[in-house]
């Protein structure tokens, strides 16, 4: 008999339950804070067969905003958990482990973008949605991975973009809008031609360690494979693709061909071939792992429910200001909510979805 009211003491405790009583402890616990249980696209598959909602962080924040729950409890990184929050001020939202950070996130801080925001003044401030609440309180606009080239060319051609942290999605960015691109620190590159991105020097090691190499070995194995890649990668890779795009657009991408090369991190491509078990989806490189997104365990989650940790909390100022420059990009993407039951039947069925990659 399974006393689910009664809460163990640390998550190694938990790990040492059996996997279908930890579910039974998170369903339990789960109902009796009204909360909701994000999983992200990278999550491990038993978190994700938990969750109430999957897919990526600003799409997933979307939807806790929508719903009635008084407790989010956010199954990814730190930042994700931090957007959940800035959209939803009003529930307590929680993490299974305060250590699963995102190291993108982590090459900029509030501080330094200051500092190079002091040598570009008039400079247009774009954050990438993988990044903290404060380095999103010091820019103007947010962008995702789908909309970073819409977000980039909806500012005027000739003003100077600072572009945080990701320097690859940056660079793709430039080249699809037609800006010049230069990469800085936090001193500033010195002058630079009217229109600039100039990016910060940041990127994801998932997909930046995708090499052309193993593209190479990928295609020799699968000669009739289309290409599909992630715009964190770096661009020689992007060059080689036939679609450079999102995750979510790669779930749709997988329903209408049978044979993809993908790169991005293994979480997504597992859950494809999970839910595509007759087509040949194969990872453009098997290690092409985030170990951070897998810090979270079932038996840390179970824990984190039982005691209603680790709470994310954020200064006001800072969140407003974050809230200012997310619903900006927002309105360049439908705007903050919940998907309507028709959109709801085509996510369903695979065949749509807002929102970005990673994030
Ligand atoms: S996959 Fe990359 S961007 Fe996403 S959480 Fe991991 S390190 Fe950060």
């Amino acid at each position: 008999m399974i006393l689910a009211t009664e809460g163990l003491r640390t998550p190694l405790d938990y790990a040492r339950l059996p996997r279908e009583e930890l579910a039974e402890r998170i369903r339990f616990r789960k109902q009796e804070l009204n909360a909701v249980i994000l999983g992200h696209n990278y999550q491990r598959v038993e978190i994700q067969e938990v969750s109430d909602y999957l897919g990526d962080s600003l799409g997933l924040s979307q939807e806790a905003a929508a719903t009635e729950a008084d407790v989010i409890v956010f199954c990814g990184v730190h930042f994700m958990a931090e957007t959940a929050k800035v959209l939803s001020p009003g529930k307590t939202v929680l993490m299974p482990d305060l250590r699963a950070g995102c190291p993108m996130a982590d090459f900029v801080t509030a501080d330094a973008l200051r500092a190079l925001k002091a040598w570009y003044p008039a400079a247009a401030v774009v954050a990438y949605v993988n990044s903290t609440a404060a380095v999103k309180a010091e820019s103007d606009v947010c962008c995702t991975s789908a909309n970073a080239v819409e977000v980039v060319s909806s500012i005027p051609a000739d003003r100077t973009i600072l572009f945080v942290p990701d320097r690859n999605l940056a660079k793709y960015a430039a080249g699809k809008a037609g800006r010049p691109y230069v990469v800085a620190g936090r001193e500033g590159v010195g002058e630079v031609p009217a229109g600039a991105i100039v990016a910060w020097d940041g990127y994801c090691y998932v997909h930046d360690d995708l090499v052309l190499d193993e593209l190479a070995e990928a295609r020799r194995l699968h000669p009739n494979a289309k290409v599909v890649i992630h715009p964190e990668a770096r661009a020689e890779l992007l060059a080689e693709a036939d679609f450079v795009t999102s995750t979510s657009r790669m779930v749709q991408i997988a329903e209408e061909h049978d044979e993809l090369i993908i790169g991005t991190e293994r979480g997504l491509i597992d859950r494809l071939r999970q839910r595509f078990p007759l087509k040949t989806l194969v990872p453009l490189s098997g290690a092409a792992v985030c170990g951070n997104m897998k810090v979270n365990t079932l038996a840390k989650l179970a824990w984190c429910l039982d005691h209603r940790k680790h709470e994310v909390v954020l200064d006001e100022e800072v969140r407003a200001a974050a809230e200012l420059s997310l619903r900006r990009m927002l309105e360049h993407s439908g705007g903050c909510r919940a998907p309507t039951p028709e959109e709801r039947a085509l996510e369903d069925a695979g065949l749509a979805r807002s929102g970005c990659g990673c994030a």
